[in-house]
């Protein structure tokens, strides 16, 4: 049996002059150690999670072994894009963006290099837009992955795929800002190592611009006035020991200097924070998805479920679920790499149409792709027994999170429309009066393109 080709063999022809010698070392080395330490580690990470309250109290020891062994492996903060920032291992989105795709096969594989969500896009936060006290607060011990943050921007009464609805009220009052509101939905706050909320708040309600109404401020987790009510489930999944936060804040008074930016700039750090961990989540949902097809696989060769007669891989429709997830995967990887290509060449901004195209379609594919494989393995499918059900759930809140398809979808219609009506307008136009032209000097009499098979044939 040939050898499976390697990560960085992998790689599509496309996007291989934009990784580094470098870059496909390290590659490979996430891949084994994903395969080899992180896939078999899921399970004890699940086990070691107690039951009932203790699920919040702690976490499974098993990721700090495998946080230690990543550190050693050199596989730790590769997320921090180099053409932005100093601080990390200096990758391109590229190049990350292919180790993301591994990580995203396991559940404590982006843990444990410390390029997990939400401290990714919280650490990306503070790097760009934080000040130098701001950064060596908690920017240092977010990096060395000794605490853990959660970015705090839904709230239960309003639509918060608008950022210029968030209404958490900051009120500055003397040296203090005075913050009152609630916010569900919170990632990661259920982690007793969860030390920093990264919050938007409203703190001008009526300043003409809505967008400019909003700021953003890292406040303490441990902040008197906060309260955490409880843990939101996802398709009855806790996430624990990570958790959704329902939180609510009463008088809770923080320093001046937790403002991040300042005043009015909570929309436009929002959009900043966005951009890049779209395109991390996006290549992690390439990484579920080619998970999922290798169980569809293994499940089409159990030797023991041989249905009506002949087994699995026998039944045309399993092999072309297989093929179609093979030419899903693939278009989408290419996809997810082009607006991972672009947002290299300058900014997230620059790749706004890209990052939105792979924001939409990886998780739609994902969901199919994982959902096949359910349906191969019948009632297995979706039980505990394989990882699918979980993979599902959480990839279905993809579709909501960080922005909802329809709202991504909508912005590119609009986007794709406005850009394009004239010059398409005027193209036509110019193709029609030449077309005339032609018929004029060719002495044709004029029909429609659609008419003139019609005819032929209505004359034969
Ligand atoms: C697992 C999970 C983790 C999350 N983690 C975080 C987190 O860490 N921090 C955080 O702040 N939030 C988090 N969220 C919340 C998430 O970002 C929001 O749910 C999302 O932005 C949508 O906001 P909303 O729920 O208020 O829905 P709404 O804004 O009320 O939208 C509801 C629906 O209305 C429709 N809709 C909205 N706008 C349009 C439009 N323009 N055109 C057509 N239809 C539209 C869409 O179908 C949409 O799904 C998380 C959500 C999930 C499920």
């Amino acid at each position: 049996m040939a050898p499976a080709p390697t990560a960085s063999e992998s790689i599509p022809p496309i996007a291989q002059p934009f990784v580094s010698e470098r870059a496909r070392k390290l590659l490979d080395v996430v891949e084994k150690f994903v395969d080899e330490e992180c896939i078999p580690a899921d399970a004890v990470y699940h086990a070691q999670i107690g039951l009932g309250e203790a699920r919040w109290q702690g976490h499974p020891s098993v990721m700090d072994d495998l946080k230690r062994k990543a550190q050693s492996l050199g596989l730790w903060n590769m997320f921090l894009p180099k053409n932005h920032f100093k601080e990390g291992p200096q990758f391109t989105n590229v190049e990350y963006g292919l180790m993301a795709e591994q990580l995203g096969k396991s559940i404590t594989a982006s843990e444990a290099c410390n390029c997990a969500a939400p401290d990714t896009g919280n650490m990306e936060v503070i790097a760009r837009y934080g000040s130098p006290a701001q950064k060596e607060r908690w920017l240092k011990p977010l990096m060395a992955g000794e605490i853990r943050s959660a970015f705090l921007m839904t709230e239960p009464d309003i639509a918060s795929s608008d950022g210029s609805n968030i209404r958490l009220r900051m009120e500055r009052k003397g040296d203090h800002y005075v913050l009152n509101g609630s916010k569900w939905w919170s990632s990661g706050a259920g982690d007793d190592r969860c030390k920093i909320f990264i919050t938007m708040g409203q703190t001008a309600p009526d300043h003409p611009d809505r967008y400019q109404r909003q700021s953003m401020m890292l406040v303490p987790a441990d902040t008197p006035g906060i309260t955490v009510h409880r843990m939101l489930s996802v398709y009855g999944f806790d996430d624990a020991p990570h958790g959704h936060g329902h939180i609510t804040f009463t008088n809770v008074r923080v320093p001046l200097d937790a403002m991040i930016l300042g005043e009015g700039r909570g929309n436009e750090i929002m959009q900043g924070r966005l951009g890049p961990g779209r395109i991390h989540h996006a290549m992690r949902g390439i990484g579920a998805s080619e998970k999922a097809l290798e169980w569809l696989i293994n499940r089409l060769n159990d030797e023991r479920k041989v249905p009506f007669g002949k087994p699995l891989a026998e039944h045309g429709v399993l092999l072309e679920w297989v093929a179609k997830a093979r030419i899903e995967i693939d278009a989408c990887r290419l996809i997810v790499l082009n607006a991972a290509i672009k947002t290299d060449q300058r900014d997230a901004k620059f790749a706004l149409r890209e990052i939105a195209e792979a924001k939409v379609k990886v998780p739609q594919v994902a969901l199919e792709v994982i959902d096949r494989a359910v349906q191969a393995y019948g009632a297995a499918g979706v039980c505990q027994d394989t990882p699918l059900a979980y993979m599902w759930a959480h990839l279905r809140t993809l579709r909501i999170a960080d922005g909802p398809d329809e709202v991504h979808l909508q912005q590119l219609g609009k986007r794709e429309n406005r850009t394009r009506r004239d010059a398409i307008k005027a193209k036509l136009a110019r193709q029609a009066q030449r077309s005339d032209e032609l018929f004029r000097t060719m002495g044709v009499e004029k029909v429609a393109l659609g008419a003139q098979k019609f005819q032929t044939k209505s004359k034969l």
